[in-house]
C-alpha cells in the first residue's frame, strides 16, 4: 500500500470537483497525504473554437469525445507512463472494496471522465488500463464516479482517517455487511441499546457483532455471504 498519492483528473468540467476540496479528502490534502490535480481536456483541443466533441461514424444518437485533446492532455502528464489509467465507464467491470483496495498499490492513478455518449475508442486502447463502472446505471459524466473512486480509496491512505483500524472493520471488508451501532443515550424514544454493548464483555460484544453481521449479510446480501464460505 502506497503511503502518498498522487491523482491526476481528466475532465471537461473541471468545476465539478470542488467537492474534493471539502472533509477528510480535503484536509488529506492540506496534509500533503494525497495530491489531487485537475486537468482541463478542453485546454488541450486544438479546434480553433475548442471543440471536444463530435459526431459518431456510422450514426447514432449524440456526441462522442474526440481523441486529439484527451491524448494530448494524457500525455502532457508527467509520470503517465507508469501511472494506473482508469477510464470512468459503465461496461468497466463494477467498482468494489476488493478493487478499492487493489488501487492503493499505486502510487500515481490517472482518471479519464467521459461525458455525452462517451470518448473514441482509439483512447481507450492507446492509452486505458482498466475501466471502472460505480454501477449498472448510467450517468451524465464520469466525474462523479471518479469522485467515488478518489473518495472509497483515499479512505486507506495511512493518516486520512483519524483511526485506521475503522477501514478494516467497516462493511465489505472482511466480506460482511457492517453489525448496527449505537451511541449515546443508552436508551431513545423507548429503544434500548442491547444489552450485550453495555456489559463491558469484549468477547461477548465481538461474538455479538459478528452474530449480527452474519445476520445483516445473509438477509440482505446472500450473494457476499455465498462468496465468502
Ligand atoms: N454511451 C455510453 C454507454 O452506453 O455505455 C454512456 C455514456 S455516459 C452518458 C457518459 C460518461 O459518463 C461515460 O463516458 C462515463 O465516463 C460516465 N459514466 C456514466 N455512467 C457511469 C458509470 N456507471 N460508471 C462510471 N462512469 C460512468
Amino acid at each position: 500500500m502506497t503511503s502518498k498519492m498522487r491523482i491526476d483528473i481528466l475532465t471537461l468540467f473541471p468545476e465539478m470537483f470542488d467537492a474534493l476540496k471539502s472533509s477528510l479528502i480535503g484536509k488529506a490534502q492540506d496534509k500533503n497525504l494525497l495530491e489531487i490535480n485537475i486537468i482541463n481536456i478542453r485546454d488541450f483541443s486544438k479546434d480553433k473554437h475548442k471543440k471536444c466533441d463530435d459526431y459518431t461514424f456510422g450514426g447514432g444518437n449524440g456526441m462522442l469525445m474526440t481523441p486529439q485533446p484527451i491524448y494530448d492532455a494524457m500525455t502532457s502528464i508527467e509520470g503517465y507512463k507508469t501511472a494506473h489509467k482508469i477510464y470512468l465507464s459503465p461496461r468497466g467491470k463494477v467498482f468494489n472494496q476488493k478493487m478499492v483496495k487493489g488501487l492503493t498499490d499505486f502510487d500515481h492513478l490517472i482518471l479519464l471522465c467521459g461525458h455525452y455518449e462517451g470518448v473514441d475508442e482509439r483512447v481507450i486502447e492507446l492509452l486505458i488500463d482498466e475501466e471502472i463502472s460505480i454501477g449498472d446505471f448510467v450517468l451524465t459524466g464520469g466525474e462523479l464516479p471518479a469522485m467515488v473512486v478518489i473518495d472509497a480509496v483515499s479512505r486507506y491512505l495511512p493518516g486520512v482517517l483519524g483511526n485506521s483500524a475503522s477501514v478494516e472493520e467497516e462493511s465489505f471488508s472482511n466480506g460482511l455487511l457492517e453489525y448496527p451501532q449505537y451511541t449515546r443515550p443508552a436508551e431513545f424514544m423507548g429503544l434500548k441499546v442491547p444489552e450485550v454493548l453495555i456489559s463491558g464483555d469484549h468477547a461477548k460484544v465481538r461474538a455479538w457483532r459478528e452474530e449480527q453481521a452474519r445476520a445483516v449479510t445473509k438477509k440482505r446480501r446472500p450473494d457476499i455471504l455465498k462468496k465468502r464460505t
